[in-house]
């Protein structure tokens, strides 16, 4: 006859009571966290912009403060772009090899520039709804040695 396992509170909910950390943050409703960092807006106050440039994330949000720079998207942005716009992409392949599409050099050319580009804003638009995602989450990027 197997002994049972005596009965612990900790096994009972994860993560274990205590060791769950809040975020330092009171975030919006999720809609409004991710639509603010979709239009590159800081997720927490709505008042001041994510980026400094292109994809460079100001350290912190010039308005409140929050921590935006500390928050790791890595490799989720590209990720998201890519997913979204290639769908997109791939109607025009599907009708170019079934034949009923037959774009122009000009019009290729442009149609290559508009990929380009699209593929420019939706990785900004899905950078900004990463960072609110994880500033939402409390996710700061862990800092060696303190
Ligand atoms: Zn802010």
């Amino acid at each position: 006859m197997e002994k049972q396992p005596d009965y612990h509170p900790d096994f009972e909910s994860w993560p274990p009571a205590g060791t769950q950390t809040k975020p330092e943050w009171v975030m919006p409703e999720w809609p409004i966290t991710i639509g603010r960092g979709i239009i590159g807006r800081c997720p927490h106050c709505g008042a001041a912009p994510i980026f400094d440039g292109y994809l460079k994330v100001h350290k912190l949000c010039l308005h409140c403060g929050a921590p935006l720079g500390d928050m790791p998207s890595d490799d989720a942005p590209p990720y998201i772009a890519m997913l979204v716009v290639l769908h997109v992409l791939a109607l025009f392949v599907i009708f170019f090899y079934k034949g009923d599409y037959h774009p122009g050099l000009l019009m290729a050319g442009f149609l290559l520039l508009m990929l380009a580009l699209i593929c420019m804003a939706a990785l900004r638009m899905a950078k900004g709804a990463v960072i609110g995602v994880l500033l939402k989450l409390g996710l700061k990027r862990e800092v060696p040695n303190g």
